[in-house]
C-alpha cells in the first residue's frame, strides 16, 4: 500500500510500504480522510521529537471505513469510523483523577502507532476494546469528522478555563486551532469573541466563523477581556494575554511553546489581577465524543475550515501548502492516482 513515510526531520516521502502487520483482534480500516495538524509539521521539521519514531507514518486526525472488524461484536465491514487517537493506561494517577489526556503512559496514533497518512490503518485491539473507535452517522462527512480530534483538544482547553457564558473572549492566534476556539466560544455563549491575528486573511476567516472583531496584535493592547486563549506558541502573545485580561480573568496557554524557550513574563500582572492561568494538552475520549456530536449535529460547521484537499499521493505538496500559512486546514483523501 501507499503511505507518507517520515524518515527523519525534513525527510518524508510517499512510497510503497508493507501492509499493516495485523495481530489477532486488530481492526483494519481504509483511510477516508486525514487532516494535517500543526504537530505533524513540527515533527517533519524536527521541532517536535518526543515519542517520534524514524520510518513511521504520522497523522492523528483521521477517519476510515472498516475492512476487517477484528471479530469485535457490533462492528461491520463498511462502517465509517473516527478514531480517538490517544489511548490512556487507565491506571496511573492522572487516569484515576479523570485526566486521561495527560496520562503518563499514553499510546497515540501518529507516534507510537503508525497513523493516518496511509491507505490502510491498523487499529490495535486495545483501542477497540477501550472504546476509542466511534461509528459515524451516515450523513457526517469523513472530512469533517477527521477534525473531531483538534476540536476535542479545544473543548479540553475551554473546559479547564471554565469559561462563563456572556463573557468576552480573546483568541490570540487564529490558525486552524484558534479558529476552532472562536467557533466553540461563540457556540458556548460568549458575549464577545475577539480574534487577535497578524495576517489579514486569517482575521477574515475568524470573522466569517463567528468572531465579532478581529485585530492585529499591535492594536489589541487596549482590549479588556474576561478570558484570553493563547492559541499560537508565542511568548509575546502570552504576555499580551496577561495585559489584556481583566482582574479575576482566565488565561489559557493552549498552544505548545518551542521546547526549552524561557521567557520574561510579568508575574505581577497575574498576582495583582488574580488571574487564573491554565495549560491544556490533548483530549479525553469523552471530549472526543462531544466533538463528534457537535460536528454531526451541525452546531459547529468545521468543514468550513478545510481550505485544501489532496490525494494521499500528493501528501508532500499538501504539507508544503499547510506549512505556508495561507491555508487553513489541509486534508488528505484516500484516492491514489498512481499504483503503489
Ligand atoms: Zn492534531
Ligand atoms: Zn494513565
Amino acid at each position: 500500500m501507499k503511505a507518507a513515510v517520515f524518515h527523519k526531520p525534513d525527510v518524508m516521502a510517499v512510497e510503497a510500504v508493507a501492509e499493516p502487520a495485523m495481530q489477532r483482534g486488530d481492526m483494519l480500516i481504509r483511510m477516508t480522510a486525514a487532516a494535517i495538524c500543526g504537530t505533524d509539521i513540527r515533527i517533519l521539521r524536527g521541532r517536535k521529537t518526543k515519542g517520534v519514531r524514524a520510518r513511521s507514518i504520522l497523522g492523528h486526525e483521521f477517519t476510515g471505513e472498516i475492512l476487517e472488524t477484528g471479530g469485535h461484536r457490533g462492528w461491520n465491514m463498511g462502517d465509517t469510523v473516527a478514531i480517538c487517537p490517544a489511548l490512556p493506561c487507565g491506571q496511573c494517577r492522572e487516569c484515576l483523577m479523570e485526566a486521561e489526556n495527560i496520562c503518563a503512559n499514553l499510546t497515540a496514533f501518529g507516534y507510537e502507532i503508525d497513523g493516518g497518512f496511509a491507505e490502510r490503518i491498523r487499529v490495535p485491539e486495545a483501542f477497540v476494546k477501550a472504546g476509542n473507535v466511534f461509528r459515524l452517522r451516515g450523513d457526517v462527512s469523513p472530512e469533517a469528522a477527521a477534525l473531531a480530534e483538534p476540536l476535542a483538544c479545544v473543548i479540553n482547553g475551554q473546559e479547564l478555563m471554565g469559561l462563563k457564558p456572556g463573557g468576552s473572549v480573546a483568541v490570540l492566534g487564529t490558525g486552524p486551532i484558534g479558529l476552532l476556539h472562536v467557533m466553540l466560544a461563540r457556540h458556548g455563549g460568549a458575549g464577545e469573541v475577539i480574534a487577535v491575528q497578524r495576517s489579514a486573511h486569517r482575521r477574515e476567516a475568524a470573522l466569517a466563523l463567528g468572531a465579532d472583531r478581529a485585530l492585529p496584535p499591535d492594536e489589541a493592547e487596549g482590549l479588556s477581556v474576561d478570558a484570553a486563549i493563547v492559541a499560537v506558541g508565542s511568548p509575546e502573545l502570552a504576555n499580551l494575554a496577561a495585559r489584556i485580561t481583566r482582574p479575576r480573568g482566565k488565561i489559557s496557554l493552549f498552544a505548545g511553546f518551542p521546547a526549552g524557550v524561557e521567557t520574561s513574563f510579568d508575574l505581577n500582572a497575574i498576582h495583582y489581577g488574580e488571574h487564573s492561568v491554565t495549560g491544556a494538552f490533548g483530549l479525553t475520549r469523552k471530549q472526543f465524543a462531544m466533538a463528534l456530536d457537535l460536528i454531526a449535529s451541525g452546531a459547529l460547521p468545521v468543514n468550513k475550515l478545510v481550505s485544501h484537499r489532496y490525494a494521499l499521493d500528493d501528501a508532500m505538496e499538501a504539507f508544503a501548502i499547510a506549512e505556508q500559512g495561507s491555508a487553513l486546514k489541509v486534508v488528505l483523501t484516500a484516492k491514489c492516482l498512481r499504483p503503489a
